[in-house]
């Protein structure tokens, strides 16, 4: 953090509990000594250490840290909010591990895998030392995932899994992925170790969004599984959408971080920044620009912990993440945005994180439920009529 500057001008922070105000400080403090000094290169190069990461995030309890047992922190809905928005301050990619494995990968497992699952691989990826992916995505079905093309079928015992899976956060490092499947029954979730015969990763490369994030592809040709490979408890599509709306939380937070770091860095920037013989920061447009993303900022902020207390309370309903999730994602890139254009040409440079953010927040706007589905979502909730086929 660069700044002295407030940016919290309702004084939010009086929401706050001293233990989520200090997990907040940890997670800060985290980034700072760990994310921001290298993500403009990850970033550059396309390429994070994402075992590395894992072993230092889960140092401070960050994987799986909203869930109990199994080595989890067992933290309140608010305090992961207030990691994921530190997480992205730094990088969307670098939150993005985070959500993926405990939101995801974890919160699948740790809720509908039988005991075996949970021993099996729990203790490990909160611990950093497994690496999980979640793979629903396929390369014609995205927004539509009911329609997948990924088939389970039985033979004997066993379950033998063909199908591809497709931008899937962690895939090429991971050690484990919850692959979504069609079968008789309708949609069901697997277990499949990495290296397994049949399952094969490849990277995704040449992004132009989330380059400090590890992408992948998933082939699964002809993979024989053992029968107890199935998560027990995931029946229908109604699960690996649960499981999203962990991960959508997560980003209703979180985006909020890659919009502060931008307004951080612009403020600083146009304090210094002289044209016409005085800052910047003294001209009544920039002014402009930044009371509208400041006011911006708050009301998200103000969502985002109201969504987080109907979470810890356990009345968190799916629409509710859809309008957090839609309204401070939009919002943070519109912020980053114009935030960019207060740093006129550095505004592009990598040495900047402006332009970075911006870049991000366009993955973040278009995963976990593009911007189009969370408003079909919204409008079906208020007209009772479903658009989306
Ligand atoms: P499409 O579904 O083809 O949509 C294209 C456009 O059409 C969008 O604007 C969409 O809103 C619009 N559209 C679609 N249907 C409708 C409709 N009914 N009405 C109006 N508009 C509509 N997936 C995983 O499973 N696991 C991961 O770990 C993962 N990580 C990702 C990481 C990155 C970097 C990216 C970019 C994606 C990742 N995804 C992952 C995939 C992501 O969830 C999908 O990209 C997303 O669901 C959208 O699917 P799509 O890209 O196929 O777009």
């Amino acid at each position: 953090m660069t700044t002295t500057r407030p940016l919290d001008l309702l004084d939010v922070d009086a929401l706050h509990s001293e233990e989520e105000l200090a997990i907040r400080a940890v997670v800060r403090r985290m980034v700072d000594d760990h994310v921001r000094p290298n993500v403009a290169d990850w970033y550059e190069r396309g390429q994070v250490p994402v075992r590395d990461l894992a072993k230092e995030f889960a140092g401070v309890g960050l994987l799986g840290m909203h869930l109990t047992g199994y080595g989890c922190a067992g933290s309140s809905a608010v305090a992961y909010g207030l990691a994921c928005l530190e997480l992205e301050a730094g990088d969307s990619g670098v939150r993005s591990l985070v959500s993926v494995q405990g939101s995801l990968a974890m919160f699948a497992i740790w809720k509908y895998g039988s005991d075996e699952h949970k021993d099996r691989w729990l203790p490990g990826m909160a611990a950093g030392d497994h690496i999980g992916c979640f793979g629903l995505t396929e390369p014609d079905h995205g927004s539509d995932p009911a329609s997948m093309a990924t088939r389970a079928r039985r033979d004997g015992d066993d379950w033998i899994l063909d199908g591809t899976k497709m931008w899937i956060t962690n895939a090429p490092v991971a050690d484990v992925a919850v692959i979504w499947a069609r079968t008789e029954a309708g949609v069901n979730g697997f277990v499949v170790p990495m290296d397994t015969p049949g399952v094969t990763a490849r990277e995704v490369k040449h992004k132009l969004s989330l380059r400090a994030s590890c992408t992948g592809e998933i082939v699964l040709d002809g993979v024989r599984l053992p029968a107890d490979a199935l998560l027990p408890d995931a029946k229908g599509l109604k699960a690996p959408l649960s499981c999203l709306t962990e991960a959508r939380y997560g980003i209703v937070w979180g985006a909020l971080g890659a919009a502060r770091d931008s307004l951080h860095t612009a403020l600083d920037y146009a304090g210094a920044r002289e044209q016409f013989g005085r800052p910047i920061a003294g001209f009544q447009l920039t002014q402009a620009k930044f009371a509208d993303a400041a006011v911006e900022l708050q009301k998200g902020y103000l969502l985002a912990v109201h969504l987080g207390r109907r979470a810890d309370a356990g009345v968190l309903k799916p629409e509710q993440v859809s309008v957090g999730k839609l309204n401070n994602v939009r919002e943070a890139l519109a912020i980053a945005r114009q935030c960019r254009t207060i740093l006129g040409a550095n505004g592009i440079s990598a040495e900047y994180p402006v332009m970075r953010h911006a870049a991000n927040l366009e993955t973040v706007l278009t995963y976990e439920g593009t911007s189009e589905i969370h408003q079909l979502v919204i409008g079906q909730k208020l007209t009772g009529l479903a658009a989306f086929g």
